[in-house]
């Protein structure tokens, strides 16, 4: 296999050279490399390496598993980059990765604190019960066939950060996918990422709540490729009953666009709207928190000191997430609410003022440029984008 050297925030890797792997289009495709590795994919990394800053400062000391490792990305930028690590075990079945991950930690000169290893990754997180204070799951797909193992590995007190690339199922393109992977029925509107964020999340709790582990969210984010997720984790049956009483489903009238939040896994769902249009149910699903504000501040606040080269984007987002913490579940998007309300669109920061003026929550949102967030009733709402016309 032809290999290069990239790298990648302060740590240098030896990965699949980019060029043997293309498609018929001409485009890098990491699935045909013999050893995963996703260059785009940087930026999420480069938010994980001062995320787990951020929690090695909550925990001390730090035990960590990347148990789908590729090339070992993850668990080296980790182990190399990020004060508090105390031992790293980075895994891949392949024996081709195996070989990489290897080089890589010697690359790195941290082979003292890294360990390579060529596992099943659920036969290494069952022969681990308990060990690791932070687990990352960064799969090529969906991280449901791993999740049972990876909690089970989860400490008393730790962190699980999740990484899904089969948004289209959680998004609502193909329903019965995210029924049998996750359990939970999708739907397709305006937030249908939001939606389907919400349902891993609600999906890893599930799981953890077998293992008596309360998961909640500290951080998630979006894109049309990849969900990303941190969730705090703590063992004790009381506080997993506590997290799946804020699960519920979120029921929406595709005739007017309102949205009810129905709490509880077994509830009954309303079925006609206020204006006589019938609801569709996404579901069951996370309503509580995806962020922490304090804890997202603190990742932000690390990746100002660490000068990456894609910091400015990485701090875009991170603000966003900011603002929109706190923020009620679901958010509207400008270009449907002046649709509905029969104007052309206000300006995206007027309609927010304006919202705010009135004593509402409202925010920009992550997951979309014409999204908005906002606690304000829909007819309020309507009221305010024909208000903002004059
Ligand atoms: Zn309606």
């Amino acid at each position: 296999m032809q290999t290069r050297i990239v790298v990648e925030g302060w740590t240098k890797l030896k990965v699949p050279e980019p060029e043997h792997f293309r498609t018929r289009a001409g485009d890098y495709a990491p699935s045909l490399a013999r050893v995963f590795y996703n260059p785009h994919m940087e930026f999420c990394r480069d938010i994980s390496v001062s995320a787990v800053q951020a929690v090695a400062e909550e925990l001390g000391e730090l035990r960590i598993c990347d148990p789908l490792a590729g090339v070992g990305v993850r668990g080296i930028r980790y182990t190399k980059e990020v004060k508090g690590v105390l031992r790293s075990i980075v895994n891949d079945r392949s024996p081709e990765a195996f070989e990489l991950i290897k080089h890589n930690i010697e690359l790195n000169g941290v082979a003292g604190l890294a360990e390579a290893r060529n596992s099943d990754a659920n036969a290494l997180l069952w022969e681990n019960r308990g060990r690791f204070n932070f687990m990352d799951l960064d799969p090529f797909g969906s991280p449901a066939p791993f999740m049972d193992a990876a909690c089970a590995a989860l400490a008393r007190r730790g962190m699980l950060a999740l990484t899904a690339t089969d948004t289209a199922p959680l998004s609502g393109t193909h329903a019965r996918a995210c029924l049998r992977r996750y359990g939970a029925k999708p739907l397709k509107t305006e937030y249908c990422h939001e939606l389907g964020l919400r349902i891993l999340v609600g999906f890893a709790q599930r799981v953890a709540g077998k293992h008596e582990t309360a998961l909640e969210p500290a951080l998630a984010h979006a894109t049309q490729h990849y969900f990303r997720v941190y969730m705090r984790a703590r063992r004790g049956a009381k506080g997993a009953d506590e997290v799946l009483k804020k699960q519920g489903y979120v029921s929406h009238c595709n005739r007017c666009g309102r949205r009810v939040l129905s709490p509880g896994l077994v509830t009954e769902l309303p079925s006609v709207c206020e204006c006589g249009g019938r609801f569709s149910h996404a579901g069951p699903l996370w309503l509580g928190p995806l962020i922490d504000r304090t804890f997202a501040k603190r990742v932000a606040g690390d990746l100002v000191r660490r000068n990456f080269r894609l910091r400015y984007q990485e701090l875009s987002l991170l603000n966003r997430c900011i603002e929109e913490a706190g923020g009620p579940a679901t958010f509207y998007d400008l270009n449907e609410i002046a649709r509905r309300a029969g104007v052309s669109p206000p300006k995206i920061g007027a309609l927010i003022a304006e919202l705010r003026e009135m004593g509402h929550f409202a925010s920009r949102t992550h997951f979309s440029n014409t999204g908005f967030r906002t606690n304000a009733s829909l007819e309020e709402l309507l009221r305010v984008a024909r208000i903002s016309q004059i």
